[in-house]
């Protein structure tokens, strides 16, 4: 899909790229499969947006099966804590690499194989508790948005004023099909899921945003209706699933740039969240496992059920393939998704898939050209901002030209990179940029 070695100089032609629409259809009906959890867990204590939780346990302490291993109460709204995924005892608490930022503080667990899986937590019967006691515990449980942005969820749902609950289940990355996996399998607790954030947030209006036909999900589809949740089907294209351009391609609403849906009354979840909400709540389970998918050219895509701290090398053994056999391997989907310097990182609670380049796909930008100024990167971009320009300001450090240009409202969509002729990779300009303008002035 990307490159071939032979054409390592071959320009590029705007508009030739290709969402391969079978590559999510195969993954569609494979069954999720459980992967045992690894000998060695490696748990970040900040796995969200947001501040970093301090850790509960010591070196050498026991740990068992979802027991909060790091939190901070008083670090802020955003803090949200973490769980241990296994049974078994702390070896080390250390400043590790983190697959999407710096250096961040990790725990090592030793699993001791002893688990039961009993949910740490105690279901909540929702009829009798009231608004606080269900957010408490959602953020207890360690809920983030699991599309991606990692938003503390608690938060999203203490706000005021909304009118209308969007459910995300648009899934637009073109080789990761684990939302509508989850949809097919686990039907009932989404729907309480969403029934549940309907009245955290007391509305009325609910729209589940698919990219489904009509009839390709048909019972969950009449489950939605008979529960007055309106269906809206979104073309499939890449991007559209991002919260924006979803409220913008369904509601018809712009959200102004340096402001959020709720800002106008909107909110965006996951589908996954709703999942992982139900879960919390009915049956006391903290976010210690989701479902993700695993892709290559070579083998296809599987649907695969992981615990966070999971090492990819560990899940790539359970799947039969050596990561030796990569060329590169992205913690994420075909065009979103940091390379792994080493394939030892572990599975964190926003990781919805694991792409893996083979031999044959070449790192695209590992021999990036200057800008010929052709533009197509500014014409392509789906928030119309004008990326070009961003990398020039964010070279300069110009955070007031950084600002007019609103790097903010970027959803770091890839598709500038896709399309660049002389093969620029922008996160690096585009992620720093979003740092610049949040630096004091
Ligand atoms: S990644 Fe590029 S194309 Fe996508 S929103 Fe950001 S600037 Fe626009
Ligand atoms: S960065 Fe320059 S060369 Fe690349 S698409 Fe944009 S304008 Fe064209």
């Amino acid at each position: 899909m990307i490159f071939d070695k032979k054409s390592k100089l071959y320009f590029r032609e705007k508009g030739g790229f290709k969402v391969d629409v079978s590559m999510k259809m195969s993954a569609v009906d494979d069954a999720f499969k459980e992967v045992p959890p690894a000998d060695k867990m490696i748990v970040f204590l900040r796995q969200n947006i947001g501040a970093e939780t301090k850790p509960l346990i010591k070196e050498g302490d026991s740990v068992s099966y979802g027991q909060k291993i790091g939190d901070d109460e008083s670090g802020g709204l955003l803090t949200v804590p973490v769980h241990s995924p296994v049974d078994g005892t702390i070896s080390k608490i250390s400043n590790m690499l983190h697959p999407i930022s710096k250096k961040e503080e990790s725990v090592v667990i030793i699993n001791t194989k002893t688990e039961n899986k009993v949910p740490s937590l105690t279901p909540l019967d929702p009829k009798q508790s009231s608004r606080e006691d269900l957010l408490k515990r959602i953020r207890e449980a360690g809920i983030v948005g699991l599309g991606g942005a990692a938003f503390p969820t608690h938060v999203k749902l203490s706000s005021n004023n909304i009118s209308t609950l969007i459910i995300n289940a648009k899934e637009s990355d073109p080789n990761i099909a684990c939302d509508i996996r989850l949809i097919i399998e686990k039907p009932k607790e989404i729907i309480t899921g969403i029934k549940l954030m309907a009245k955290i947030l007391g509305v009325g209006k609910i729209i589940f945003a698919t990219r489904t036909k009509e009839g390709e999900i048909a019972e969950f589809e009449n489950a939605l209706k008979s529960n007055s949740i309106e269906i809206a089907r979104i073309r499939p294209n890449y991007s559209v699933g991002s919260e924006r351009l979803l409220v913008k391609e369904i509601l018809n609403k712009e959200v102004p740039s340096e402001k959020y849906p709720t800002d106008i009354g909107v909110v965006v979840h996951n589908v996954a969240t709703a999942y992982a909400v139900s879960k919390a709540i009915y049956d006391g389970e903290p976010l210690v496992s989701r479902g993700l998918t695993y892709f290559s050219k070579d083998t296809g895509a599987q649907n695969l059920w992981v615990r966070m701290g999971t090492p990819i090398h560990h899940i790539l053994k359970h799947v039969g393939v050596s990561p030796d056999a990569f060329e590169r391997i992205a913690l994420g989907s075909l065009m979103m998704g940091p390379t792994i310097p080493n394939s030892s990182f572990p599975i964190l609670k926003a990781t919805s898939g694991i792409t893996a380049f083979t031999k044959n796909e070449i790192n695209p930008y590992e021999y990036s050209l200057p800008c010929i100024r052709c533009a197509y990167c500014n014409t392509v971009c789906p928030v119309n901002i004008y990326p070009q320009l961003i990398m020039e300001a964010e070279k300069r450090g110009d955070a007031n030209r950084l600002r007019k240009l609103h790097v903010d409202v970027c959803i770091e969509c890839g598709l500038c990179s896709y399309v660049c002729p002389s093969r620029i990779n922008f996160t690096k300009y585009l992620t720093s940029g979003k740092k610049i303008i949040q630096k004091p002035t």
